[in-house]
């Protein structure tokens, strides 16, 4: 009876590894994942705060886990960052988005832009600019300015060089670039100076407390300031109520993003959201 019990261990741990750990499991599942397609990807719209109208959607990827139910990007992407299995789901991401979008015939109208979250990995190898020229091959159009990469601070910094290659190549096909998380790295100010940027997502921890916080309030102004007198476009980032909603007005905001207006949606809730609203 023993030997049977240390048997049935040895079939679990070759299973899992040695060492099973949730995190291995969870890297293993991953790897499937994205092997069979089974990521998603959902939109969240962001609007214009003079008219009211959609100014564009960021692309958030979603895993449904099998027996765990939806894990959370801020748990797989590390993950797949750490394992080097992001180009794979940025791939996929962006190819699965924009067939999606030009499919619903939601792409430059009404939806007038698409922005992509990527890692610094995905600019690491020198196919790096073919995989993102073979992600957007499917617009029918020249002028790809509908698209945009949202780079953090971090995913810019780590690997400068390969970045610029790379955003050298799609600035020339028009490829907006958003510096994410504005305000909450070290260096938000040179990232600016040494990348092509076109606008900023004011990152949602300064946003939080604007309605009562007076510096906080006066942060968020002042970026905003900067924004305008760099002529970047600012979008502000997980906006919950009219306060905060009225204060960035006030201030000048342009765009917005955040729950009081919609949250991450599927495609089929984005085309019914959209045609419930006027166009651009
Ligand atoms: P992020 O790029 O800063 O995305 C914004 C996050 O804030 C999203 O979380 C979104 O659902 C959430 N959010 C939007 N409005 C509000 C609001 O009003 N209040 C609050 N509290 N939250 C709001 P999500 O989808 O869980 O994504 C988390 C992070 O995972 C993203 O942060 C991004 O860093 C990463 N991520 C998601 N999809 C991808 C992807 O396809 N590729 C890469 N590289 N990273 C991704
Ligand atoms: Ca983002
Ligand atoms: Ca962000
Ligand atoms: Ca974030």
């Amino acid at each position: 009876a023993k030997s049977m019990g240390s048997n049935r261990l040895r079939v679990y741990k070759t299973e899992y590894g040695e060492h099973a750990s949730k995190r291995t499991k969870l890297l293993f599942d991953l790897k499937a994942a994205i092997a069979n397609k089974k990521l998603s990807v959902v939109y969240q719209p962001q609007f214009r705060l003079d008219d009211h109208s959609i100014s564009g959607v960021e692309v958030l990827a979603r895993w449904h886990h099998p027996e765990k139910g939806l894990i959370p990007p801020d748990i797989f992407i590390p993950l797949a960052e750490k394992h080097g299995l992001i180009c794979e789901i940025t791939d996929f991401i962006m190819q699965t988005a924009i067939s999606e979008l030009l499919q619903a015939e939601l792409l430059y109208r009404p939806i007038p832009r698409v922005s992509f979250n990527v890692s610094a990995a995905d600019f690491n190898t020198n196919q790096s600019s073919q995989r993102f020229l073979h992600n957007l091959a499917k617009l029918p159009e020249d002028d790809w300015s509908v698209v945009e990469l949202e780079l953090t601070e971090t995913s810019a910094l780590l690997n400068l060089e390969g970045v610029k290659n790379v955003l050298q190549v799609l600035r020339e096909r028009g490829v907006q670039v958003s510096l994410d998380d504005f305000g909450t790295g070290y260096s938000s100010l040179s990232t600016l100076r040494l990348l092509p940027i076109q606008e900023l997502k004011i990152d949602q921890s300064f946003v939080r407390d604007i309605a009562s916080n007076a510096h906080d309030a006066r942060l968020v102004k002042t970026i905003l300031a900067m924004a305008k007198a760099l002529q970047l476009r600012v979008v502000a980032e997980g906006v919950e109520s009219q306060q905060q909603a009225r204060y960035l007005a006030k201030e000048g905001c342009q765009e917005v993003q955040g729950y009081l207006y919609a949250k991450p949606m599927s495609l089929q809730a984005l085309q019914s959201f959209a045609s419930n609203i006027k166009a651009s």
